[in-house]
């Protein structure tokens, strides 16, 4: 493939140009920021620009358009990568850096917030994209064998011998607020295509996501619990290949509460959490779950 290459410095040319403000023609507000960018490359991306820029709107004669209901922080971001996609990660980390300073430290709903922007501009690629990187970033944190091993197990569902009981591990309880704060946005029931990808991703790991208590506060809810009824029915009633996935996840074959083996767990129906949990520690989790 001789042209597959790219040439080196065209994302780097265009990049700057957000900062320096040349040959700037619309001024972009929202909050308390403003910035001095390019109708054309606006447009380019997002049919909402485009709509404005065009002769009809009254922004394309007042040169001022205003984001509204948005985060500053995070429209800028979004700004910024019309502009410097090729810097995505950086842009990304100082926005969680930034955010983190201020007490916003879970990733899912930073992501989430980034999505309604993206969203809100209807920028199609920044949308799949921003689906891409979260739903990586839960791949590695949640599945438990994604790279270390069975060990990593204790990280991801609760830890039966902590002294002051069971608790939610933190990559689910984050995972699960981020779910929980996007339904909240969005709606369960609204737009499924928005949330396509998320019940797919959840379907093979739901054995984790149920023997947590933030997953079952979230089957409580009137909207949330048609989300989940729909990971709950792709798992266990789909021909989808989020079950072939399942298979793939090899979870662990022993308790996961200690080092028990279980040998009869095929006689305890897959819907029920008791599966992965031998006689002792099952009735822990149990009382922890429904208390
Ligand atoms: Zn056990």
């Amino acid at each position: 493939m001789p042209f597959r290459k790219r040439p080196s410095g065209f994302d780097h040319s265009l990049g700057p140009t957000f900062d320096t403000e040349k040959f700037s023609d619309l001024t972009v507000k929202c909050g308390d920021k403003s910035w001095r960018l390019h109708r054309v490359i606006l447009s380019a991306h997002s049919p909402v620009f485009e709509a404005a820029c065009s002769q009809d709107f009254k922004e394309a004669h007042t040169g001022l358009f205003i984001i509204q209901e948005q985060d500053p922080r995070i429209a800028e971001v979004v700004l910024k990568m019309m502009y410097k996609a090729h810097d995505s990660h950086r842009l990304f980390r100082d926005l969680f850096e930034n955010l983190a300073t201020e007490g916003i430290s879970n990733p899912y709903t930073i992501w989430v917030d980034l999505y309604k922007c993206a969203d809100f501009f209807q920028i199609e690629w920044l949308l799949s994209y921003i689906e891409e990187v979260m739903l990586e970033y839960a791949e590695q944190n949640l599945n438990p064998l994604y790279s270390t091993g069975a060990s990593r197990l204790e990280y991801v569902v609760p830890n039966l011998q902590d002294q002051g009981g069971p608790r939610d591990a933190k990559e689910v309880a984050d995972f699960v607020e981020g779910i929980r704060y996007a339904i909240g946005i969005f709606g369960a029931d609204s737009v499924i295509r928005r949330f396509e990808r998320l019940l797919y991703f959840c379907a093979p790991e739901l054995p984790i996501l149920m023997v947590s208590k933030c997953w079952k506060k979230l089957c409580q809810d009137a909207e949330t619990a048609l989300f989940t009824s729909r990971v709950f029915s792709l798992h266990f009633c789909g021909e989808t290949y989020a079950c072939q996935d399942l298979e793939i996840l090899e979870l662990p074959e022993g308790c996961w509460g200690c080092d028990h083996v279980l040998t009869e767990i095929s006689a305890r129906t897959p819907t029920d959490p008791a599966r992965y949990y031998c006689n002792t520690c099952w009735p822990i989790l149990r009382e922890w779950l429904h208390s």
